[in-house]
């Protein structure tokens, strides 16, 4: 189908929520581009449109060979994590922003998983003689790295 241009506050709609980043890489400052999901150059609907990078669009064109096809359902996959990530970061800012401005220590990042004040914590319950009264040992993997010293 012919390829029409996609409007100008369509296509800033979608670069702002993509922070114009690649949803695939998540690399920043490449040359990026927007892609029609559906492979229908006229279809300007926003939920058709993915900012891609110029290399990670090379994988939606790829026809035959060994290399994989990035196909329709993964970049919407991408897409969407991408733009709620994007999201969730402008949030996250924001916060800091207003508790910088009220003078108040930053709050740790939400959804990290290994916060220092659950280490503290654990170490606290191995401090008074390990977790419960039962005598069964708990065993917590520690955060990421390796868990050695817990068990
Ligand atoms: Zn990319």
């Amino acid at each position: 189908m012919a390829r029409v241009r996609i409007p100008d506050n369509v296509a800033a709609v979608v670069m702002f929520r993509h922070r114009r980043t690649c949803c695939i890489c998540n690399i920043p400052d490449r040359t990026v581009q927007i892609h029609h999901i559906d492979e229908d150059p006229s279809n300007n609907a926003i939920e058709n449109l993915a900012v891609l990078c110029l290399e990670c669009h090379n994988f939606t064109q790829i026809s035959g060979g060994f290399g994989r096809k990035l196909g329709a359902a993964e970049v919407t996959l991408s897409r969407d994590d991408w733009v709620a990530r994007v999201a969730r970061a402008k949030e996250q800012a924001d916060k800091l922003i207003v508790a910088r401005m009220a003078g108040l220590p930053p709050e740790p990042v939400a959804g990290s998983g290994c916060s220092s004040s659950d280490n503290l914590r654990l170490i606290g319950h191995f401090e008074k003689g390990g977790f419960g009264s039962s005598g069964v040992e708990v065993k917590r993997p520690a955060c990421g790295a390796a868990s050695g010293g817990l068990r």
